[in-house]
């Protein structure tokens, strides 16, 4: 993939290409640190193909380092480099749970990224959410298990074996060290795992309070800015709950927390512009991941199968069944298997709300600022002047009541343009200058009655696994991605700016590899339904973990949650489906 850079084309020698020179042997015989600075010493000033030669184990006692893959060029992506230490001395608790494991690798990862600041050595690590990511492991026994990047360095196309000499014999093993379980700081390590372990068993505890979301009293919501996810460090007001709303929970290590317990059901959340509403459920979109300490959503947690939803015009669409909110189209198009190449907004959010509800989403997060408004409402003075049987639109404002007393998936809305979905709340959340407080009785008493439509489940759709192919055409085994917009499938490109709880670039790329898995271990078959095919995939993730997607992978990922991996599905042009069920 990388060769295609055109090393070869520009410096004639090394690089991919057709007739590349055979690749170098690997240096043979004792491979061992002193070995290493010894040879990468040598190298210094030859050609920098012969970097090549480093390839495979090399024996650090303490650990091993692997050169897995050298780039054919300076200016190509990096090289990719393993360290795998059996022992890094990580007590027992910090390992057998999965959890505390997932939350220790990040903290050391991010200690790792820290240290590494200045090299040119790079290790992958995540922002304000701790998402399992290929860079850092923590393994069985204590150990860990490190994928990281090394830009090899050249004066040209020469090799500047001193430099490397210095990364892979001085700063990587330096940084080895200082990330033992004796050099850290154990406290501090501890304090992270446990309030990861606390987010965890909050949002466990959803499901059995009857809850969609918790919001921690004390919470900080809003950010720094519209492009930093940091917490907003002056004039944030911390969050607090309306008495009526008000729950405990218990946490292993904070003991009993309160705040807003947000219940299944529909929740509307009004008030006015400016008033913190999308903050809020901005914050809830993101509660279905572990947050850092200090991020101040540490204890904002949403049910995991919580799903936002949009309008997304121009977006694909193969054979969703829409027919809930679709019926009658001018075009006398089947709404139960609807195809589009270029959605309509409202058509597009259909769309979005039933491949949610197909994958498996009890639980749906919806913005006025990011939705059609013909979707979401028609007003009686509308339905006079476009009668019923002109409109093909069934309005989700007819459908939420539905979804959920039929289906059991809740809704939690923020509309602060119109007053007709107090007919349906259950319980409505007014934000005054950022302050939450229960308007449910006075919404009631301004309600009117409303006929609801029926909301029948959409059908569950086969995936031919041939359309979802990544192995063949000019771009074949390319997994890409351009910033968090669009991920390139072989030659597919898929747009996903509107697949909103994406927060880690890495979950992009972790996307891509999931799609590639999805096929290539038959969780896609044919026969499964795609959203058996996710089940049987997040049974595998979960139990081989999120190395089991890299498989070969030359680059850094993380672990997306089965909505974005169904999302992304959805979003492939290229995918056919053969059969609605
Ligand atoms: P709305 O959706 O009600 O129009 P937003 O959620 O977009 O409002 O918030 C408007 C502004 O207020 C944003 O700049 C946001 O960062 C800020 N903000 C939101 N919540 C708080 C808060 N709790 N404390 C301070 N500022 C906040
Ligand atoms: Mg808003």
């Amino acid at each position: 993939m990388t060769g295609r850079h055109g090393g070869g084309r520009r410096y004639g020698s090394g690089g991919g290409g057709k007739g590349r020179r055979p690749e170098p042997e690997p240096i043979r015989g004792v491979r061992d640190e002193a070995r290493l600075s010894q040879e990468l010493l040598k190298m210094d000033g030859a050609s920098y193909g012969r970097y090549k030669t480093l390839k495979g184990d090399w024996d650090f006692g303490d650990f091993t380092l692997t050169v897995q893959r050298v780039q054919a060029d300076p200016f190509a992506p990096p090289s990719r480099i393993r360290v795998y230490r059996p022992d890094a001395g990580i007590p027992e608790s910090a390992w057998k749970d999965p959890i505390r494991r997932r939350a220790t690798a990040d903290h050391l990862g991010r200690r790792a990224h820290g240290l590494l600041r200045r090299s040119l050595l790079k290790i992958d690590t995540g922002g304000q959410e701790v998402i399992a990511r290929s860079s850092i492991q923590v393994i069985e026994g204590g150990g860990m298990d490190l994928r990281i990047g090394l830009n090899l360095p050249g004066h040209g196309r020469r090799i500047d074996g001193r430099t490397a000499e210095r990364e892979l014999c001085g700063v990587l093993p330096d940084l080895i060290d200082d990330l033992d379980w004796d050099e850290i700081d154990r406290d501090q390590a501890i304090a992270f795992a446990d309030s990861v372990v606390d987010t965890v068993a909050l949002r466990e505890q959803l499901t059995d309070r009857q809850l969609v979301a918790f919001v921690a009293d004390g919470a900080i919501l809003p950010r720094r800015s519209g492009i930093s996810d940091e917490p907003m460090s002056k004039g944030a007001v911390p969050f607090t709950s309306p008495e009526s709303l008000r729950v405990s929970l218990e946490t292993p290590h904070r003991g009993t927390v309160s705040g807003m317990g947000v219940p299944e059901g529909i929740t509307l959340v009004v008030g006015g512009g400016f008033h913190g509403k999308s903050t809020l459920l901005h914050a809830l979109e993101r509660g279905v991941y572990d947050h850092i300490p200090g991020d101040g959503r540490e204890l904002v947690v949403t049910r995991d199968d919580a799903v936002k939803i949009r309008a997304e015009e121009g977006r694909g669409i193969e054979r969703t069944d829409v027919s809930p909110f679709v019926r009658n189209l001018p075009t006398g198009a089947d709404t139960g298997d609807f195809r589009s190449d270029n959605a309509s907004g409202s058509t597009s959010q259909a769309a979005n709300i039933c491949e949610a509800v197909e994958a498996g989403s009890r639980a749906l997060l919806v913005d006025e600022d990011s939705t059609a408004t013909n979707l979401m409402i028609r007003d009686e003075r509308m339905q006079e002047l476009v009668h019923g049987d002109r409109e093909p639109l069934v309005p989700f404002i007819g459908l939420v009541r539905p979804l959920y007393r039929e289906h059991g998936v809740s809704t939690v809305l923020v509309m602060g343009g119109s007053g007709d979905y107090f007919d349906v709340a259950d319980q409505v959340v007014m934000l005054d200058a950022y302050r939450p407080h229960d308007v449910t009785e006075q919404a009631r008493s301004l309600a009117r009655e409303r006929p609801d439509a029926e909301f029948a489940l959409p059908r569950a759709r086969v995936v031919d696994p041939t359309s979802v192919d990544d192995t063949t055409g000019k771009g074949r085994g390319r997994i890409k991605r351009r910033d968090m917009d669009v991920l390139t499938f072989g030659d597919n490109d898929i747009d996903v700016r509107a697949v909103e709880q994406f927060v880690d670039p890495g979950q992009i790329i972790g996307a891509g590899l999931a799609l590639r898995l999805l096929v290539r271990d038959r969780h896609l078959d044919g026969e499964r339904t795609l959203r058996e095919a996710l089940d049987s995939l997040e049974r595998a993730l979960a139990e081989k973990g999120v190395t089991l997607m890299g498989d070969g992978f030359g680059g850094d990922y993380a672990l997306p949650r089965r909505h974005e991996i169904g999302a992304v599905l959805n979003r492939l042009r290229a995918l056919r489906v053969t059969e609605l069920r």
